[in-house]
């Protein structure tokens, strides 16, 4: 088996990524009633952690950099819930990806002009 290719949309400033604080409001618009992060320098490499609080049930991801642990929580929190206004599964995908055809799920993609994570079914009248 052969390792994932390492995706390198991620710069050297995770912080100042324009999607960190969208992919936060994310967290939050999924239901989360409060959002955590930190990281754990204990070992090396240091660890990003980015964890929500549903009701009584914490969920969390990790990362190299605090943006790819916030992204993955995103993917862990939107992949396999339920549109609520398409009635489709949800996907996230953090990167603007043209490939990504929202025909049977309904993506939440990056969208550099409002600066948000739109659902794939926003705008087209539903
Ligand atoms: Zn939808």
């Amino acid at each position: 088996m052969r390792a994932k290719k390492r995706r390198s949309d991620i710069g050297r400033e995770p912080h100042k990524d324009p999607r960190f604080l969208a992919a936060v409001d994310m967290v939050g618009r999924s239901g989360a009633d409060q959002f955590m992060m930190w990281y754990c320098d204990e070992q090396k490499p240091i660890v990003w952690i980015a964890a929500a609080l549903f009701e009584e049930n914490w969920e969390c991801a990790a990362g190299m950099n605090p943006l790819r642990a916030v992204f993955r929580l995103c993917e862990t929190l939107v992949d396999g819930g339920t549109c609520v206004h398409c009635g489709k599964p949800t996907g996230f995908v953090p990167d603007l990806d043209p490939t990504v055809l929202g025909e049977l799920i309904c993506w939440y993609q990056w969208d550099p002009e409002l600066k948000t994570f739109r659902r794939g079914c926003e705008g087209d009248g539903k």
